[in-house]
């Protein structure tokens, strides 16, 4: 038998081609270092499976993928209150998920310390000495191994968590079936809430005749896909779209205030996107906050650091999404009136500084000054522990009948 070659030593291995791992790849792409790296992934082509959008003013990087904006955003809820809210130099951007893929891909393809391989997936990784006598990682995958010297872990992962935002979405072709205005998305729209939580639907106006229409719910358990896609298909039959032609299609389930810790215990591996605590927890929104991390993780990593793990929340913003989303299990059936609160009583500009995380005193004063007082403050000591076990055993209890 001929003698098994031995396996090659990267500098880095990236385990996940999805949205962070391919952002980290291509800041590091654009960059002049000569780190050795692998960006392994099992997907076999990078479909048009998601959207993203997020607001920024005009100029940022990713501003060339930006296929849409709008200028205003509308939250209204079953009783017919609404407040459209428009922030000066501010807009709401969408970026379709074939557009960042092929974004990453070319700049991926112009360096070739990089490389992709696409149809394998990561197993198991442990602590390894590699030949030079130094700490890596061995990273067990179809088809062999990888030593590397430090790994990027963004493999999605389960994560115990207080609310659970589970959606689905068409993008339509619907005629002109849909009659809302151009330059405002309905962020939450239709919102109404009962003891089983939140719902609203999301929409996106594409153009006078297509839309990107996503059904939304906040649960305290992970709902079954067939059961978001039955309430999808009815609020699409009630906003006169149930002849819609279906263009794509694209779902999730995001934990909210996760419990565990988005850490690895094995030396070297740093775990990075929704797995590294990407997501806030108030609003499920990670698009932005892994662009930023990429940028650090790679400055890091040019400057031959360790690579970066998404920052720790501040106190006070983990404190303020924590008490929110106690305050949500708490009473699911008072969540549309919360949101409803925020958008008549906070000022535009407040409101969309706490969703994209720079909110001042000023502003968290606000908030908290729209909301009814009582329900909020029973839910200053940290019950997260008590909700989660209470949901599992909810749940566990259901299943087994
Ligand atoms: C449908 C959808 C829409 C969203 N829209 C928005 C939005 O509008 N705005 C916003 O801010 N956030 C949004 N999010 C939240 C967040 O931005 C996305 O989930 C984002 O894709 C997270 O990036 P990620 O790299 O952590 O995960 P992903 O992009 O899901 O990438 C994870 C990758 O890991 C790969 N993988 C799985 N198993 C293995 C394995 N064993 N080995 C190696 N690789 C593996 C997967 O194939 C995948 O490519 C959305 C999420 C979803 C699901």
């Amino acid at each position: 038998m001929p003698p098994v070659p031995p396996a090659e030593v990267v500098d880095l291995a990236i385990l996940g081609a999805g949205c962070a791992g391919l952002s980290l790849a291509a800041r590091l792409a654009s960059g002049d270092g000569d780190l050795r790296v692998v960006l392994i992934d099992p997907r076999t082509e990078f479909a048009d499976d998601r959207s993203w959008s997020f607001w920024h003013h005009d100029r940022h990087p990713l501003r060339n993928i930006v296929a849409h904006e709008w200028g205003g955003w509308t939250y209204a809820d079953l009783a017919g209150r609404t407040a459209t809210h428009r922030v000066p130099g501010m807009s709401y951007q969408y970026i379709r998920g074939v557009d960042f893929y092929r974004w990453a891909l070319a700049e991926i393809a112009r360096d070739d310390h990089l490389e992709l391989r696409l149809g394998v997936a990561a197993r198991d990784l442990s602590s390894v000495t590699l030949p030079d006598g130094s700490r890596g990682v061995r990273v067990m995958a179809d088809g062999g191994e990888v030593l590397a010297r430090r790994v990027v872990d963004t493999r999605p992962r389960r994560s115990a968590a207080l609310v659970y935002q589970c959606f689905s979405g068409v993008e339509v072709e619907h005629g002109g079936a849909l009659t809302t205005e151009t330059d405002a998305v309905g962020l939450m729209t239709r919102m109404r809430s009962g003891a089983d939580g939140l719902g609203f639907v999301y929409v996106l106006p594409l153009s006078p005749t297509r839309a990107l229409v996503e059904w939304t719910r906040f649960s305290p358990v992970p709902l079954a896909e067939s059961v978001v896609v039955a309430e999808r298909d009815a609020e699409l039959a009630a906003l006169g779209l149930a002849e819609a032609m279906v263009v794509r299609e694209e779902g999730g389930i995001l934990p909210m205030g996760r419990v565990d810790a988005p850490a690895s215990e094995i030396e070297g591996v740093v775990l990075a996107g929704n797995a590294g605590g990407a997501l806030r927890d108030a609003s499920g929104y990670a698009f932005l906050r892994i662009q930023q991390w990429a940028r650090r993780c790679a400055d890091a990593l040019a400057r031959g650091e360790d690579p970066a793990a998404h920052p720790v929340e501040p106190w006070v913003r983990r404190q303020m999404d924590r008490i929110f989303l106690q305050a949500v299990r708490a009473h699911p059936e008072r969540t549309a009136e919360y949101f409803m609160a925020m958008a008549r009583g906070v000022a535009p500009h407040r409101l969309l500084r706490f969703l994209t995380d720079r909110a001042t005193a000023g502003d968290l004063a606000s908030i908290i000054v729209s909301l009814p007082l009582l329900p909020f403050l029973a839910q200053l000591p940290d019950h997260r522990a008590r909700l989660v076990a209470a949901a599992s055993a909810a749940r566990a209890d259901r299943i087994s009948r």
